[in-house]
């Protein structure tokens, strides 16, 4: 199976290409901060290690002795971000490429774990493709995310294209490929999204938009450029970087009432106004996020930020022992019943206790899913638009709303 350390990354990485592709410059600057992990990072290798090894099993070696296939499972679940939800979630996962595989009259060519090269098109470029299948003119390249903080699209996605021009350039003569397609496969979020291009298009965008971007992203040059990609692609530079400064700031520097030094009263504004200032802001909010994360990060390692320390933050009180201390309280006179209560967990945790069959079966004709509340959202989103099904004096809570000149 793939060792992590074999993932390696490349300057210009599949992963981040969105980045680079945008902000040139963002590949070498990130050669100046450490290679850094996280529980979440280490969680998705743990996922990715369970699906390669399904698909090794029901594909690439299903004469596998079933005593070894449990082995290697009962191996990952030693793994510490192992949970029973994984299982499910990697399991969804062989499901949806199995659906792919089997929906061809023969066995289509399957590759699991596959190192691409593209390094034809962007400088030292390779990346690791969780799933390549190959059938007649059609190729797959299928991304399993175990993350569940940012729902990845598969239209456009551009590390998806960097490793279907790598599966190109190694079968392009053996498969005569015209089409390919993209497939995420992001279970935690329910996100199974479906693209499909033509390999003319995929080569003129490699050729007009990547070729030009990894030549200047490998050799530092090209213009800084602030967009979703600083944090969808976690940007080292993300809370540090000047860019990103000089075009929020000025965005929120147009908000303060030079008089007052306040923010303006929003009421002031236009709702053109607000619209238009509303992307900008949306823009400097996950940046403001990073500056602060920055500057703690940078003051708990020894370093001086001027005007700013590090004091405690808020904490709760808490019981050492909570099953000593109310046994304590029991025995000096009080009910049980008092210190103790039953409640029903979560969905989301019972979800991760039972079986996938089982929540289909008996959970399922349980669940129901309550209307979301309103939320904004860019006129160009692909989500429905949102239907009022309330008075505007319901959504401000009714004949309970609080009126002027009500007590508070
Ligand atoms: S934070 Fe954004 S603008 Fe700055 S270097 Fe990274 S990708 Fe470029």
């Amino acid at each position: 199976m793939t060792a992590p350390a074999e993932r390696a990354h490349a300057i210009l990485s599949a992963s981040s290409a969105k980045q680079w592709i945008h902000c040139p410059p963002s590949a070498r600057l990130r050669e100046q901060f450490p290679e850094e992990t996280s529980a979440a990072a280490e969680e998705g290798t743990l996922a990715h290690q369970f699906c390669e090894l399904k698909l090794r099993k029901l594909f690439l070696e299903p004469g596998m002795p079933e005593k070894d296939y449990k082995a290697g499972l009962n191996k990952l679940r030693k793994g510490k971000h192992f949970s029973t939800e994984m299982e499910r979630y990697t399991d969804e996962y062989r499901d949806y490429v199995q659906q792919i595989a089997y929906q061809y009259p023969s066995a289509p060519y399957i590759t699991v774990e596959k190192r691409v090269d593209y390094s034809y098109i962007a400088p030292e470029g390779f990346g690791t493709a969780d799933c390549i299948v190959m059938y007649g003119t059609e190729l797959h390249v299928v991304d399993f995310k175990y993350g569940k903080g940012i729902v990845v699209e598969a239209e456009g996605n551009c590390q998806m294209a960097l490793y279907a021009l790598g599966a190109l350039q190694a079968y392009g003569l053996i498969f005569p490929i015209d089409t390919v397609h993209f497939h995420i496969v992001q279970p935690r979020v329910k996100n199974f999204s479906q693209w499909t291009t033509s390999v003319r298009d995929l080569n003129a965008w490699a050729e007009t938009v990547v070729r030009p971007a990894a030549q200047k992203a490998y050799e530092g040059g090209g213009e800084f450029q602030q967009g979703k990609w600083c944090d969808d692609c976690f940007c080292c530079a993300a809370g540090t970087c000047r860019a990103r400064a000089d075009a929020n700031v000025p965005v929120l520097q147009a908000q303060v009432d030079p008089a007052t030094g306040k923010m303006k009263e929003e009421a002031l504004l236009t709702n053109e106004e607000i619209g238009k200032l509303l992307p900008l802001l949306m823009m400097a909010e996950p940046w403001i996020k990073k500056v602060k994360k920055a500057a703690l990060a940078k003051l708990l390692a020894g370093e001086a930020v001027p005007g700013w320390k590090l004091v405690e933050g808020r904490s709760n009180r808490s019981l050492t022992d909570p099953k000593a201390a109310y046994g304590a309280l029991i025995k000096a006179g009080y009910k049980k019943a008092m210190f103790y209560e039953q409640v029903p967990v979560p969905l989301t945790e019972a979800e991760k206790l039972i079986t996938k069959e089982e929540y289909q079966s008996i959970l399922a004709p349980f669940i129901v899913k309550p209307k979301g509340a309103p939320a904004l959202a860019l006129e160009g989103d692909k989500r429905p638009d949102y239907v009022k099904d309330s008075t505007p004096e319901e959504d401000f809570g009714g004949a309970n709303a609080y009126k002027k000149g009500d007590q508070p």
